[in-house]
């Protein structure tokens, strides 16, 4: 795969059987993530967007399709895959009585990282978390609790980075210092894959955003295009939103 594309998804489709129902999740979604950029997927809730970072993470399997990450199959390098990515979840889940250099320190044990080649100190810097390093992580503000999963998800230095809605509940000025986070991680090189439903959040951060809802793919295109159009794409995207 040439190695300026970080990912590319082709007709992927995934149907989940509930009962004696069908529901179509995601309907032969293609597109591509250029290496280096930002890359918003934004959908109203329901449109699929968990399911295709679950599709990547490796907890729910695709019905069909071809899925490529940092040039792995998916479907015959998994752990390839899972090791190409970060992904930063949406509900906050660190022990609340570690520190964040201990919480760094026991997830690069998770990913079997032997001391030496651990990058705890870089991580907290980047994430702007070396004041707090030796604090209770209960003891965080929301917004530093926040960056902390961000840290978290940067411990095996995957080259993809995937925040799934990462500024729900957070603040104006938590998420502006979040949102600069990220801008830092993308430009020491890791591509960033942004999920959201805030049309705003998605054109204040991203170089290019792919649109999806009820499962199809309904927009691609760089932020700028997209909103050249603007009042017609909040058009499109209310009505998305009320569906
Ligand atoms: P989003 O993350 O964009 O809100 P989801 O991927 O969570 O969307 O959901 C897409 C569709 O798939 C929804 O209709 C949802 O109800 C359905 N869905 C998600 N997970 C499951 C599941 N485990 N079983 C059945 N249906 C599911």
């Amino acid at each position: 795969m040439n190695s300026s594309i970080a990912l590319k998804v082709e007709n992927v489709n995934k149907i989940y059987r509930q009962g004696n129902e069908n529901i179509n999740a995601l309907k032969n979604i293609s597109f591509e993530v250029k290496t280096g950029e930002i890359f918003g997927l934004l959908g109203p809730n329901g449109a699929g967007k968990s399911t295709f970072i679950n599709i990547l993470a490796g907890t729910v399997n695709k019905t069909n399709g071809y899925v490529n990450v940092w040039g792995f199959n998916l479907d015959k390098n998994p752990r390839q895959v899972r090791a190409s990515i970060g992904i930063v979840p949406q509900e906050i889940n660190v022990d609340p009585f570690f520190s964040p250099r201990k919480l760094l320190n026991l997830q690069a044990g998770l990913y079997g990282i032997k001391k030496k080649d651990r990058i705890t100190e870089e991580i907290l810097e980047l994430t702007n978390l070396s004041d707090k390093a030796n604090a209770y992580s209960r003891s965080l503000s929301g917004g530093m609790k926040r960056r902390l999963l961000v840290a978290k998800a940067m411990v095996h230095q995957p080259p993809i980075l995937i925040l799934d809605e990462p500024t729900a509940g957070v603040d104006v000025d938590l998420r502006r210092k979040l949102l600069e986070s990220v801008r830092t991680l993308n430009k020491q090189g890791v591509t960033i894959i942004y999920t959201t439903h805030y049309l705003k959040e998605a054109s204040d951060i991203c170089n290019r955003i792919a649109i999806v809802n009820k499962g199809e793919l309904v927009a691609l295109n760089s932020t700028q295009e997209l909103l050249k159009n603007n009042s017609d794409l909040e058009e499109v995207f209310i009505d998305l939103t009320k569906n």
